[in-house]
């Protein structure tokens, strides 16, 4: 049976102090909650990793790495490897957030690349994609996401998709307050699934879990996260506040 997953993605918030301060309390709240078959996973920035790390152990709160360069070294100034996440305990990455794809020109190819070099890491990988604006207003948003998840993910074989968690992220939810209805969600996840299906197996796609990411907060997760193949979320702002992102822990 496949996980719930709730993953905060800190994005480009909190400095050292401030990460070790939401994360203590995370930890504190989650004390007494016994979640069988939900994962929780925070995103700190690469400076902040190391501590929460630190902090997180012994608990069952997960840290991953919002990026990472595809090369093992070398002349890449202000880039961080594979192997310089696991050396502070860092095993899982974010790979293809919008944000990567947009504002640093991350393309499908990178992200193959990033996802290879990731799994030769063995480390687990938080794939995300998902289409603009445009693409779902011309009704494009279908193949959009299709080619991102064959470029991204399709090289690779079955056996490495244990590894693999799917965040689709549209982009117009992202940040926006705007979020997609628990239908369409649904309606994409379930597309996901198809494909993946149809490339690997039935086993491979009912196994990997998909987030859902877009302005998702309290008020919203349950019904959201209540669809078939919704198997949680991949949360930027609301992963800020401990209480509200506890909620969305809460919401299966
Ligand atoms: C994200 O950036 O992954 C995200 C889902 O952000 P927000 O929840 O703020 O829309």
């Amino acid at each position: 049976m496949r996980k719930q997953i709730v993953a905060g993605n800190w994005k480009m918030n909190n400095d050292l102090e401030a990460s070790k301060f939401l994360v203590k309390k995370i930890i504190k709240k989650l004390k007494n909650n016994s979640l069988q078959n939900t994962r929780v996973i925070v995103a700190p920035t690469f400076v902040s990793l190391e501590k929460v790390v630190k902090k997180a152990k012994k608990t069952t709160i997960e840290v991953a790495a919002q990026n990472m360069h595809q090369a093992k070294s070398g002349a890449f100034t202000g880039e961080i490897s594979a192997e310089m996440l696991k050396s502070v305990g860092v095993n899982m990455v974010i790979l293809g957030h919008s944000e990567r794809r947009e504002y640093f020109c991350e393309t499908d190819e990178t992200l193959a690349e990033k996802v290879s070099t990731a799994l030769k890491n063995n480390m687990e990988i938080i794939f995300c994609f998902g289409e603009v604006l445009e693409d779902r207003k011309s009704k494009n948003h279908f193949k959009v996401v299709e080619s991102q998840v064959k470029n991204g993910l399709f090289h690779l074989e079955a056996s490495a998709w244990g590894n693999i968690i799917l965040a689709y992220e549209p982009v117009w939810a992202i940040g926006t307050g705007e979020t997609a209805s628990p239908e369409q969600a649904q309606e994409m996840h379930a597309f996901i699934r198809k494909i993946v299906a149809d490339k690997y197996n039935k086993e491979v796609a009912d196994n990997v879990s998909i987030l859902y990411g877009g302005s998702v907060k309290p008020s919203n997760a349950k019904e959201i996260f209540s669809k078939e193949d919704v198997d949680g979320g991949l949360i930027g702002g609301a992963a800020l506040n401990a209480d509200d992102f506890i909620e969305l822990v809460k919401s299966f």
